[in-house]
């Protein structure tokens, strides 16, 4: 990114994986690569899972579940929150975004009132249970398709990137796109910084149980140090931060680049301060997780 590397001072490259293409793109396409085939073979006919109602993995589960002829289910929470910390004066905006391509792809929403994030994974294995009471072969997703097989994508995905870079900044939250790249790209000298889109330092450990899942079960070299940043969050998840929408118009209106509100926003909104405070140096790279639908379901700003 030319431009941006002459503001900063530093030689700055980007991933595009806001350009995977599958059901509007972004980071769960390689996931889901490798989760429906799990599926497809358990013999399931209807797919459940939850999220935030304008998540993206929802969105891009019901694209891979509409090609292959399978049920998807998705249980949601405008406003998902953690219990003890403060709640988002602002919260996001239900309406537009993902919701609009959920329709498209036919995903069937069952919304409960916001809670917290326990009684949303509660509330998706109740309906899972009643769904198999009435017959349905289930099979069940956890949030943002974080298990074994998705840190196993991004494992995967880290060799496109060629040696050389100092350090690597990418967006976190459910936690195996960074259990996948970090272990990989650290094995190969890179420093790589994850900048959580929820305030919750308990991330963390979700992160390395996925990567040590992801060890045991492919044989992943094991993560032994984790560099996970909560200071970028603003009011709660799901809420634009002002940090992050004026990283976001600095990417858009200096190399034509779209970020989200959500997760590739705050996170460059990360580097940018990381870099200014000198944490950041030479030669990295801004792995852009995608997210775009979300723009569609913010205010303007
Ligand atoms: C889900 C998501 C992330 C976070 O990825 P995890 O694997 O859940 O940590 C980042 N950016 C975007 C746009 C996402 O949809």
């Amino acid at each position: 990114m030319p431009r941006l590397s002459a503001d900063l001072g530093i030689d700055l490259w980007i991933k595009r994986d806001d350009l995977t293409g599958f059901g509007g793109g972004g980071n769960k396409g390689r996931k889901l690569e490798f989760l429906m085939p799990q599926v497809v073979a358990s013999g399931a006919d209807v797919v459940v899972t939850c999220g935030a109602t304008s998540s993206n993995f929802v969105r891009q589960l019901g694209a891979a579940c509409a090609m292959l002829g399978l049920g998807c289910e998705a249980v949601v929470m405008d406003a998902p929150f953690e219990p003890g910390f403060p709640r988002a004066s602002a919260p996001p905006l239900a309406e537009g975004g993902n919701e609009v391509l959920n329709d498209l792809f036919g995903v069937v929403r069952h919304r409960l009132p916001d809670g917290s994030w326990d009684e949303l994974f509660e509330g998706a294995a109740h309906h899972a249970a009643a769904l198999r009471g009435r017959g349905r072969r289930v099979f069940e997703l956890r949030i943002g398709g974080s298990s074994a097989e998705g840190a196993y994508a991004f494992a995967l995905a880290a060799n496109e990137i060629p040696d050389g870079f100092d350090w690597v900044v990418v967006a976190s939250s459910s936690g195996s796109t960074l259990a996948g790249l970090a272990p990989t790209l650290q094995t190969r000298g890179m420093r790589v910084v994850g900048i959580s889109a929820d305030p919750e330092e308990e991330n963390r450990d979700d992160v390395l149980r996925l990567a040590r899942e992801a060890t045991a079960r492919f044989g992943l070299p094991s993560l032994t140090s984790i560099d996970l940043r909560f200071d970028y969050v603003g009011e709660g998840y799901g809420v634009a931060s002002d940090a992050g929408q004026a990283a976001s118009r600095q990417m858009a209106r200096r190399e034509g680049i779209v970020l989200d509100p959500v997760y590739s926003a705050k996170a460059f909104a990360g580097l940018l301060d990381l870099v200014a405070r000198g944490e950041l140096t030479g030669r990295g790279l801004f792995w852009h997780t995608g997210g775009l639908p979300s723009v569609f379901g913010h205010p303007r700003s």
